[in-house]
């Protein structure tokens, strides 16, 4: 007899256990991205006196762990659940494409670091569209990215919420460029906005 060439499904609690190793792996290699950023940034940073510093932030996310998922039927984690699981599968998918992210934008800090002729502020750039922030105004997000005002513009929703473009999610801001930096910086500088206050 011909062994069957179809899989035998998975039960959904062994479903949920693969999905969250998923999770915890690319929480994992997520982690590992973002502290290479920030190490990046430390280090083309050091030479500069303070007042010229865009002091980096760092987010480390919290990763998951194996715990039984709690099968009540009311849990919200309960694998027998169909949006319990396509939730988790979402998550694995947005931690995933956060992990290519995150290479891309060590990648560009390292290349644009070696550039020649050399360039004053390596890391400061948009995160979303790479303007250099000696350009453009380059603003810092809570969540420790950075994005100019174009991309901040195509990135609102309706009710003037940024969400930002490589975390997925709702953000505020809580710096912008030293003004020493923007060449046609506007005479008056808007204030920094907050979660939700979009003013352009
Ligand atoms: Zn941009
Ligand atoms: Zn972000």
């Amino acid at each position: 007899m011909s062994p069957s060439t179809i899989p035998t499904p998975l039960d959904p609690i062994s479903e949920w256990r693969a999905w969250q190793t998923f999770t915890i792996i690319y929480t994992i290699l997520l982690n590992r991205q973002i502290r290479r950023r920030w190490l990046l940034e430390q280090k083309s940073m050091q030479d500069r006196p303070l007042r010229e510093r865009f002091r980096p932030v760092i987010f480390l996310e919290p990763v998951p762990t194996l715990q039984k998922p709690n099968t009540n039927k009311e849990a919200t984690s309960n694998p027998f659940n169909k949006s319990t699981m396509d939730k988790l599968r979402t998550k694995a998918a947005l931690l995933r494409a956060r992990v290519e992210k995150g290479k891309e934008l060590a990648s560009e800090i390292e290349r644009r670091m070696v550039q020649y002729p050399p360039i004053r502020f390596p890391t400061h750039f948009c995160h979303t569209c790479v303007s250099d922030g000696e350009r453009v105004e380059v603003l810092l997000t809570t969540c420790g990215h950075r994005v100019c005002r174009t991309c901040i513009q195509y990135g609102v929703d309706e009710d003037g919420v940024y969400e930002c473009s490589i975390c997925f999610v709702p953000t505020g801001f809580v710096a912008r460029s030293p003004l020493v930096l923007v060449k046609d910086c506007p005479g008056e500088v808007a204030p920094i906005l907050r979660k939700g206050e979009v003013a352009m």
